[in-house]
C-alpha cells in the first residue's frame, strides 16, 4: 500500500502547474489557467501530446533585470 505516500503528496500545498510549471491556481487546480487545464484534457482524450506554449526560462530573466532597471531609474530619479 502507498497510502502514506499519495497523503504525503497531495498535502502538499502549493504544486506547480504540471504543464507550464507557473503557480497553480485554486479555480483550475492543479492547473494555473484553464488553457493548461484544457491542454491537459485534450491530451488524454486525443490521446497525443500538445505543446503548451511556454516562455523559455532566459526570458523571465531578462523581464526580471529589465524590471530592476527600471526601478533603479525611478529611484535614481525622485533623488
Ligand atoms: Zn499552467
Amino acid at each position: 500500500m502507498t497510502t502514506t505516500n499519495v497523503h504525503r503528496f497531495t498535502s502538499r500545498k502549493s504544486r506547480p502547474c504540471p504543464m507550464c510549471k507557473k503557480p497553480s491556481t485554486e479555480a483550475f487546480h492543479p492547473f494555473c489557467t484553464k488553457r493548461c487545464a484544457d491542454v491537459d484534457l485534450g491530451k488524454w482524450l486525443g490521446g497525443n501530446y500538445a505543446i503548451p506554449a511556454v516562455e523559455p526560462a532566459d526570458d523571465f530573466g531578462a523581464e526580471a533585470a529589465e524590471l530592476a532597471q527600471i526601478e533603479t531609474l525611478k529611484t535614481n530619479d525622485q533623488i
